[in-house]
């Protein structure tokens, strides 16, 4: 049994190919993450596994039920974080939720019961009264979050859920998620963060001009696509150096501003070279999922 099983999925807007063939499967309490720059079509594949967008064709299978005909009943059974936040600003904390639950269908003591303890883990145990406009970034994110939760799902759909947060408060959602997953929920997020698809996924896929790229664990996607180690050199010298020596002694070079990254699998020599020239500057370190994400999807910019 899958909690969300996709075939073959493809969605145009016009010429736009956005969706071009996809294929997914996620686990029940698993949590699988969708990394692509922007323009991928990560949005587009999140609200098409909603029923929000029609595909043009393929099959989509939320806990065992087809969408979009029956979007309907599988929403019932799923919560949404959208990458905005959407909140009331009319309401207060407590009547947001109280809202959203006639959404489900839940009588007004159903939602009622549920949200003492939404409100304890959103953090907002005393802020049931508060307006909206007075949370911070961080509590509106969290009470997002605490809101998908009002049905009880057992899949979550998260866009970009710490997008616009500070350290602190990314490390508080992250702790909340980690939460659903050992209550045994199954999570689906998109993000642009390396650090957070390392911190929480259990397996990634890169997604660029609407196809998966790669898929696997974070460690893997980096044992597979990527040089083990990586020499960043700094320096106004740094291109010439790369051309006439750290090319011969790396794997691979790619110049970035006046960034040279070389890729290897034994430093050794390269460091040894370096060392002798006290003009260029430089940062050892193992390779991590953004050199894989950057190598699949290249340096240029997307906007
Ligand atoms: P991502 O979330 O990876 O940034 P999106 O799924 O939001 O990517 O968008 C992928 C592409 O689809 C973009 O080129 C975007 O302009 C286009 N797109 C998304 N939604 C629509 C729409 N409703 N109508 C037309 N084009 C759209």
């Amino acid at each position: 049994m899958t909690h969300l099983q996709v075939r073959a999925l493809r969605k145009s807007y016009g010429a736009n190919t956005v969706v071009d063939g996809i294929d997914l499967d996620l686990a029940p309490g698993e949590c699988f993450g969708l990394l692509g720059p922007n323009g991928a079509g990560k949005t587009t594949t999140l609200r098409l596994c909603l029923g929000l967008t029609a595909p043009d064709s393929g099959d989509i299978n939320v806990l065992g039920m087809r969408l979009p005909a029956e979007a309907r009943r599988a929403r019932a059974r799923i919560g949404v974080v959208p990458q905005m936040d959407n909140l009331d600003p009319d309401f207060t904390v407590r009547e947001n939720l109280q809202v959203y639950g006639r959404y489900f269908d839940l009588s007004a003591q159903e939602v009622a019961a549920r949200i003492p303890a939404l409100l304890e883990f959103a953090g907002l145990a005393n802020r049931g009264d508060d307006n909206i406009r007075a949370l911070s970034g961080g509590m509106k994110r969290r009470l997002t979050l605490a809101r998908a939760l009002i049905n009880d799902p057992d899949l979550i759909f998260l866009d970009e859920p710490t997008t616009g947060l500070d350290p602190q408060a990314r490390h508080l959602i992250w702790q909340r998620l980690r939460q659903l997953l050992a209550q045994g929920k199954t999570i689906f997020l998109t993000t642009h963060f390396m650090d957070e698809a390392e911190r929480l996924c259990g397996r990634l896929a890169v997604m660029d001009h609407g196809r998966m790229i790669a898929s696997g664990s974070p460690r893997e996607l980096v044992d597979r696509h990527i040089e083990p180690q990586v020499v960043e050199v700094f320096g106004d010298s740094a291109e010439n150096w790369a051309r006439d020596h750290g090319a011969q002694l790396a794997e691979r070079c790619e110049s970035a501003g006046e960034t040279v990254f070389c890729y290897v699998h034994d430093a050794t020599h390269l460091i040894d070279d370096l060392a002798a020239r006290p003009e260029l500057r430089y940062v050892h370190r193992p390779a991590n999922l953004e050199d894989v994400f950057l190598r699949l999807t290249g340096r240029d910019l997307r906007d």
